[in-house]
């Protein structure tokens, strides 16, 4: 992974489609899986994917809340996945979730840190990932109690498994993102460390909903911390800032790329397929893309179908881009975004390329403002000329964009 940004770490979805496996394989970088996932389908997954696993996402982060996650809303089941993960995790995390209590950093007594790194490290192990992420907790800021158990757990792993290719996994809570002192602090504290990479996640950050100052907080983190980078989830402007400061990015082919610590598509069911619209930016329902693309063609702009999408549009009749089948929106969404990625990791300046692309998109947008809600596009450019000013001095990381 070293020296080599803008990687796509794709997120496999949990009851995968007859032919998706080979998509993920063909158009990502690298696969990354969520524990609870691989212990529930590690058969499988190792059979598509082995040799081809990045990592899996130790998603400790669940046992930090109250136990209404740990139910499944819609069979009011407890969840086996987590279940699995808490027994694979052992104590204090088991004891706590088992009483539906979320655990806390005074559970962690002497020893606990070692035992736990032991028993992710053994599973890890069984998937031979590039790289390996250590059970990691959530925190809030400078001072959250977490860091200290999370660094004794990173501690602990390095000791199992070697200093190289274990990252730091830096879940921080997306408000954090606001706050630049805050942020300075925390890269300050886990760069005692030195660890090979981290793993970013700004917890329930949506760039969508996002205001200015996250979003410059984000261009701000990534630019900050040293070593590998992983945004942990990344729509399209978080993967711009990902192009800018040299760092890889995970997501999913088809679910929304924004994750709190709750929510977890794709553990144990299957979201509704979305397609990627890449004129916009977003997934939406496949009804939608079909109108965007008539009113581009309208304003005389070629929508550039992919190979999937020109199996059911013709000429300017696009009517049946809507009824196509899940598996060919999988693949329309991976060949557009991996067009996108490569686009971006060949431009000499990624960021101005994005500019251009939303300014376009801006001058368009009262012929496409029925489509949907575009108030993303505002901020994200005022955010892209503050980061465009801020970086204009720093040279950009990594090939292709010096
Ligand atoms: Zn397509």
């Amino acid at each position: 992974m070293n020296g080599r940004p803008l990687n796509w770490l794709a997120r496999p979805t949990f009851s995968m489609l007859k032919g998706e496996p080979r998509l993920y394989t063909k158009y990502s970088d690298g696969i990354l899986i969520e524990a609870g996932h691989y212990l529930l389908r590690k058969r499988s997954l190792l059979r598509f994917f082995h040799g081809k696993i990045a990592a899996l996402d130790p998603r400790t982060p669940i046992f930090q809340v109250p136990n209404e996650s740990f139910y499944d809303k819609r069979t009011e089941k407890i969840r086996t996945s987590y279940l699995k993960l808490a027994a694979l995790h052992g104590e204090p995390i088991l004891r706590k979730f088992v009483k539906g209590e979320p655990v806390a950093p005074d559970d962690f007594k002497p020893g606990d840190c070692r035992k736990l790194a032991l028993k992710a490290s053994r599973l890890e192990r069984t998937a031979s990932p590039e790289i390996i992420l250590p059970p990691y907790f959530s925190i809030g800021g400078s001072t959250d109690p977490w860091i200290p158990v999370n660094m004794e757990i990173f501690r602990e792993i390095i000791r199992l498994e070697g200093a190289p290719r274990v990252y730091f996994p830096l879940a921080l809570d997306h408000r954090v993102l606001e706050d630049r002192d805050e942020l300075d602090a925390v890269c300050r504290i886990t760069s005692k460390i030195d660890p090979w990479g981290y793993a970013v996640w700004p917890v329930g950050f949506d760039e969508f909903h996002s205001n200015v100052r996250e979003l410059q907080g984000l261009a701000h983190l990534l630019s900050n911390l040293t070593g590998d980078k992983i945004l942990m989830y990344a729509g399209y402007f978080s993967i711009l800032l990902c192009a800018l400061t040299g760092s890889s990015f995970s997501n999913g082919p088809c679910f929304y790329e924004k994750r709190d610590i709750t929510i977890s598509p794709p553990l144990e069911f299957r979201p509704r397929c979305r397609y990627y619209l890449p004129p916009i930016h977003q997934k939406v329902d496949p009804v939608a893309a079909l109108a965007l693309y008539r009113i581009l063609n309208e304003l005389g702009i070629s929508p550039s179908l992919c190979r999937s999408c020109r199996k059911y549009a013709q000429g300017d009749d696009f009517t049946r881009i809507a009824e196509m089948p899940d598996i060919d929106i999988f693949e329309h969404n991976f060949l557009t975004r991996r067009k996108e990625v490569d686009i971006l990791k060949r431009s000499r300046n990624p960021l101005e390329l994005g500019l251009e692309n939303l300014l376009f998109l801006q001058s368009i947008r009262d012929e496409i403002s029925h489509i949907r809600q575009m108030r993303f596009l505002k901020t994200w450019i005022e955010a892209l000329e503050l980061v465009q000013e801020i970086t204009r001095d720093i040279r950009p990381t990594g090939p292709g964009v010096s």
